[in-house]
């Protein structure tokens, strides 16, 4: 592979990566995203991942959940399917807590691209063997967690660009370290992508949550794993400077991001 090699995206090149709706488009044909999510103890993560995941440029979201978080899922946004059926990809984790069903086992196999992210990462089976682009999304804890003894999140945080790479070889899946610093990498490819839109203003509850949506929505439009890592990123970091351009000072809450996010990005076509 060599040595790795950094890059920062620039908006130019998220702007060639974003979907676009044109007159043959229909919500089918631009992408169904699945989204496994919350639980009666974490509602909330539900209703982020499934708004951003709506706000993807993919066509429609189903979401998928006890029926209580359905319900409220529901209440917030009615342009959702309810209940399984086909998807071009799922999201699955955010505030699942302990995954005894089977969720992410489930997802993993399907024949569609996954991203795994939070609760859903301490049931991933690794290495993951699947010819389908598969997307985890840990923050320095979940890392940790996922390296195993020695590993904390003060030495992930420490020493990312290492880690991020360990976990794509350890996992052989494309692994977005989410923090101060988001790295992006893939098996097989030695360029690193970094955000260059992070802001502390993110380090808020619920942010991850739709970090995981978008991701997963761009994935059901049929970027890679890669691209769609690296462009969320990109979009959720730009979300919060927009609102914090705005509003100077202001403390930024998860649904805030949600409302401003891709705007004047995916949806101008
Ligand atoms: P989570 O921990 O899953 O809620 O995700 C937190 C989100 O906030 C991720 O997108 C992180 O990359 C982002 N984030 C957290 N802390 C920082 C920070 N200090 N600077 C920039 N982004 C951050
Ligand atoms: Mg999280």
């Amino acid at each position: 592979e060599g040595e790795p090699v950094l890059q920062a995206l620039e908006a130019q090149d998220v702007q060639a990566l974003l979907p676009t709706a044109s007159a043959e488009s229909n919500k089918y044909r631009r992408g169904v995203v699945g989204v496994v999510a919350g639980s009666t103890r974490y509602p909330g993560a539900a209703v982020l991942a499934t708004g951003s995941a709506l706000r993807s440029g993919a066509g429609a979201v189903r979401f998928v959940g006890e029926s209580e978080v359905s319900a409220g899922v529901l209440a917030q946004y009615p342009e959702v399917l309810i209940g399984a059926g086909r998807v071009q990809s799922w999201v699955v984790g955010p505030g699942i807590g302990l995954d005894d069903g089977g969720q992410v086992a489930a997802a993993l196999a399907e024949q569609v691209p996954v991203l795994v992210d939070a609760d859903g990462l301490a049931a991933l089976p690794h290495p993951v063997h699947r010819p389908h682009p598969t997307l985890i999304t840990p923050h320095a804890g979940e890392a940790a967690r996922l390296l195993g003894d020695p590993w904390t999140p003060e030495r992930v945080e420490a020493t990312r660009l290492a880690v991020v790479l360990e976990l794509v070889a350890r996992t052989g899946c494309t692994v977005l370290l989410k923090g101060s610093t988001t790295l992006v990498a893939e098996p097989g490819n030695p360029t690193v992508r970094v955000n260059p839109t992070g802001t502390p203003a993110l380090a808020t509850a619920g942010s991850g949550d739709v970090l995981s949506g978008l991701a997963g929505g761009l994935l059901a439009t049929g970027r890679t794993a890669y691209d769609a890592g690296s462009v969320a990123a990109y979009l959720h970091g730009a979300a919060a400077r927009e609102l914090l351009r705005e509003r100077p000072g202001r403390q930024i809450i998860a649904g805030d991001l949600v409302e401003v996010l891709t705007a004047g990005a995916v949806g101008t076509t």
